[in-house]
């Protein structure tokens, strides 16, 4: 069981993989006031940065589930760099459907909601983890201006407009499905060229490395097309945000 291949090419090199800067968890992190021993899910945790850092900031402990192996091999080796590998493990598996048995303080999914069917599937799945009073975190793009037509909205890599909702009506959905949004940290555009343009390098890198793969042709399609597509629509329309929830 793993992701499709060409994710674990291009975001080989992230530590990070979603328009968050370390600074943005690091601001969240505090935002959020953990205490320490709070216990943290995170459904489609990456290579682990989240949990890892908050480990060594704030003391949490905690599960990350993702189907990635790369990436939940590098998230076990981050934690043994950051020394919490006693406060934090990483499962390689399908978080859909996925429900923790020891309740937690902070459930998470941040920037994998069709684990969950979309956020309202997601914000279902993870209460059923969550112990009362405790903390949901959905991180989650939303269109900074409406795309004028579905052109714009397929050059986003969206299907359709319909995709993603603007901030004040992502907002308003929590709102509608019984949950206090108790805090934000949104990124900015500086943080979506970390997510986007470092893929560039490791995909120009991956190409010199591997010229006879089977996907050769599909990195070196997308590494000319991606600059421009890039710049053209997903940094002017897409925003980018986590979202802290908690049950009214
Ligand atoms: N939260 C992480 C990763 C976000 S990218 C971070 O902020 O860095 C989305 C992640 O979802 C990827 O790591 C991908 O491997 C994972 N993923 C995709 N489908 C999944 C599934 N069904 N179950 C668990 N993880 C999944």
């Amino acid at each position: 069981m793993d992701i499709p291949r060409i994710f674990n090419i291009a975001e080989s090199a992230h530590r990070i993989h979603n328009p968050f800067t370390p600074e943005k968890f690091a601001t969240l992190g505090a935002a959020l006031r953990l205490e320490p021993g709070t216990r943290v899910l995170d459904l489609g945790s990456g290579s682990g940065e989240m949990l890892c850092t908050w480990a060594r900031d704030h003391g949490v402990t905690g599960t990350g589930v993702d189907m990635s192996r790369l990436f939940t091999e590098q998230a076990k080796q981050r934690a043994e760099e950051l020394g919490v590998a006693g406060q934090v493990e990483f499962i390689h598996g399908d978080a859909a459907g996925f429900v923790s048995e020891e309740k937690a303080g902070v459930a998470a999914c941040v920037g994998a909601t069709w684990i969950g069917g979309g956020v309202v599937g997601t914000v279902a799945l993870l209460a059923r983890s969550l112990r009362a009073g405790g903390i949901i975190l959905i991180g989650e793009p939303y269109w900074r201006q409406l795309p004028p037509t579905e052109d714009v909205a397929r050059g986003c890599l969206a299907n359709s407009t319909s995709d993603f909702l603007l901030l004040q009506d992502l907002l308003a959905s929590m709102d509608s499905l019984g949950y206090d949004v108790v805090e934000m940290v949104l990124a900015n555009q500086d943080g979506w060229d970390r997510y986007e343009a470092a893929k560039w390098l490791t995909m120009r890198r991956w190409l010199e490395a591997n010229p006879g793969d089977e996907l050769a042709g599909e990195v070196r399609a997308k590494l000319t097309s991606e600059p421009v597509r890039y710049a053209t629509y997903t940094r002017e329309y897409l925003g980018w945000g986590v979202f802290a929830l908690m049950r009214r």
